[in-house]
């Protein structure tokens, strides 16, 4: 990783070949099997059943911002290219031991840098009810009409519909985006029953693959934001996938994570360009164009290959969620 991004510093991801292409399996090392189980899905479906028809080619990025000094952002966009085709910024807020001062100060040097661009900030469900109002109400005064939404600002489901309540009574209508609220539970559907969120933010992996994802997004009724989780382009695929295949994608997608790499396993990384990211695309016998993941490039799976005791430890992890996969 270029920067500490949740956390890590290094990002470890299991790549499967299977008869449509290739797929990757990389749950975040805490997870434990029954989590996990979602991710083998989501690779196992990617990899011998394909990704899809699209219906758009290319898709709309986001830039992310981390939980880096008002002074490193500048140079944290300048990953993304051209600072004026940036469409939208999602700000990494509420980190453990950020200070609330330092989130606001990193949210105004984002709005100095790129005055025309959408705003987010993503607060993992870290804030306090108190934290979040406060802190929302002062970000809401600095970006402006420019303000999108903030994505997971207090955790759980009931306290998004309690807050946005309160930020409505104050007359600081933010639209509140659900993520861990959708997949970290097991009804993905009850933020939309609940009217807890304006919007929701989904990944491929933890809801268990494109079409599971898809229908989860058409039956909510609620317009959607696709992100990665830290993937390589092998994983980001299935993102540009989704993205493709939404009938409305009204928001920049979080799919710009390549460029908080290093290294990818690709030879033409999925990067964001003029703030779009093409959908790698093949040509299907019987389907037409389809959505393909690229191919590794030999030389750099094997300059990134981790060591025999870390291969072993993530073939214990795909043999334990290939048994919760199988059971279910
Ligand atoms: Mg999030």
């Amino acid at each position: 990783m270029r920067t500490r991004f949740r956390g890590q510093t290094r990002r470890e991801v299991m790549l499967i070949r299977g008869p449509a292409g290739w797929a990757e399996f990389g749950p975040f090392p805490e997870y434990g099997p029954v989590e996990s189980a979602h991710w083998l899905r989501a690779a196992v479906t990617a990899a011998w059943e394909g990704l899809g028809a699209p219906l758009r080619e290319q898709v709309p990025i986001n830039a992310t911002v981390p939980a880096v000094a008002p002074a490193e952002v500048e140079q944290v966009l300048a990953n993304y290219g051209d600072l004026d085709s940036i469409p939208a910024v999602k700000i990494k807020v509420a980190e453990p031991g950020a200070n609330t001062a330092d989130d606001v100060a990193r949210v105004a040097e984002v709005c100095r840098l790129l005055p025309r661009a959408g705003i987010r900030v993503d607060a993992n469900g870290a804030w306090s009810m108190a934290q979040a109002v406060s802190q929302l109400c002062k970000i809401a005064e600095i970006a402006g009409p420019a303000f999108e939404y903030a994505e997971q600002p207090v955790a759980g489901i009931e306290p998004l519909a309690e807050l946005r309540e309160q930020l409505r009574s104050r007359g600081v209508p933010v639209l509140i985006a659900a993520d861990e609220a959708i997949r970290k539970v097991d009804d993905p559907l009850r933020v939309a029953a609940l009217g807890a969120a304006d919007l929701m933010v989904v990944k491929v992996p933890p809801l268990g693959g494109v079409t599971r994802a898809l229908d989860i997004v058409n039956r909510s009724g609620l317009p959607a934001v696709v992100s990665s989780a830290l993937d390589t382009s092998i994983g980001l695929s299935a993102g540009l996938a989704l993205a493709a295949q939404l009938p409305d994608l009204p928001y920049a997608c979080g799919l710009g994570t390549v460029s908080l790499f290093e290294h990818d396993v690709v030879a033409a990384p999925l990067l964001p360009s003029a703030g779009v990211i093409p959908v790698p695309l093949a040509e299907d016998r019987e389907d037409g164009k389809v959505v393909r993941s690229p191919e590794p490039d030999p030389e750099l799976l094997h300059r990134h290959r981790v060591s025999a005791e870390r291969q072993a430890w993530w073939f214990d992890r795909l043999s334990e969620a290939y048994d919760v996969l199988h059971g279910s």
